[in-house]
């Protein structure tokens, strides 16, 4: 059985009174899931949420972290300082990494390979951009995207990897992948894997779908065979919305 997990992305929102009171809303709203429930805070509020999660369901994940154990990389986090507060799992490849801060496939390759080395989870993004999907290149760029950060790991690494699918164009934009465009595109991923490594492998990777993913839409894509859950964005930053996600896997 694979996890299911509702991940979700604060992106660069909420201050300290903020992230407090959202960690804690969430924390007395969710008790009872079957579901890995995750929330992603910004870096500098990250030990605080921990501490406010301590004794719930809910995990803590980074955001970004640097692929050097330490050094001069000025305004970067290192997996030791991650971990030194207790943060386990890490997302790395978000579109908006990618985009605004011109992270390729070969840097995230060094970035997850560093995480798993120092024993973290990994939630790892990738989906493909608008113009992408027009000229039905989607399935060829999601499977370079996956090819060129993580099929030269072995196959016991991918115990530490949760896959996010997000097609760019979904992201923030109130666009949705349509449940059978999820599927579509999930199905393919595992095929890959299957083909990369072997059926076992593929069946036990968690991929999540996200990508304007609301308490609306979530039940239909969640009910799909190969979407294990969602990287939530906008719809994480209000209890009941991400509660009501949570409640629909
Ligand atoms: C995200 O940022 O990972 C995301 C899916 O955002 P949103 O849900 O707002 O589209």
């Amino acid at each position: 059985m694979r996890a299911k997990i509702v991940a979700g992305n604060w992106k660069m929102n909420n201050n300290a009174g903020e992230t407090q009171a959202l960690a804690q809303g969430l924390v007395d709203a969710i008790s009872n899931t079957d579901a890995q429930v995750v929330i992603a805070p910004t870096a500098v509020n990250l030990a605080n949420a921990v501490t406010l999660t301590e004794n719930s369901p809910i995990e803590v994940a980074a955001q970004n972290m640097h692929f050097a154990d330490s050094g001069a990389y000025t305004g970067e986090i290192s997996a030791d300082m991650l971990q030194s507060i207790g943060v386990q799992t890490v997302i790395l490849g978000h579109s908006e990494r990618r985009a605004y801060f011109g992270e390729d496939d070969a840097l995230l390759e060094k970035k997850v390979n560093q995480a798993l080395a120092k024993g973290m989870q990994v939630i790892f993004c990738f989906g493909e951009e608008l113009e992408e999907r027009q000229a039905d290149r989607h399935f060829e760029v999601v499977g370079s995207q996956l090819k060129n950060a993580l099929y030269k790991l072995d196959a016991a690494a991918w115990k530490q990897i949760v896959l996010a699918y997000e097609p760019v164009w979904a992201i923030g934009t109130g666009e949705t992948a349509s449940p059978e465009q999820a599927q579509e595109m999930h199905a393919f991923i595992r095929k890959s894997l299957t083909e990369a490594y072997d059926a076992e492998l593929a069946n036990g990777v968690s991929i999540l779908y996200g990508g304007s993913v609301k308490p609306a839409n979530a039940k239909e894509i969640f009910s799909k065979p190969d979407v294990d859950g969602g990287l939530i964005g906008g719809a994480s930053l209000k209890v009941a919305d991400f509660k009501a996600i949570v409640d629909s896997i």
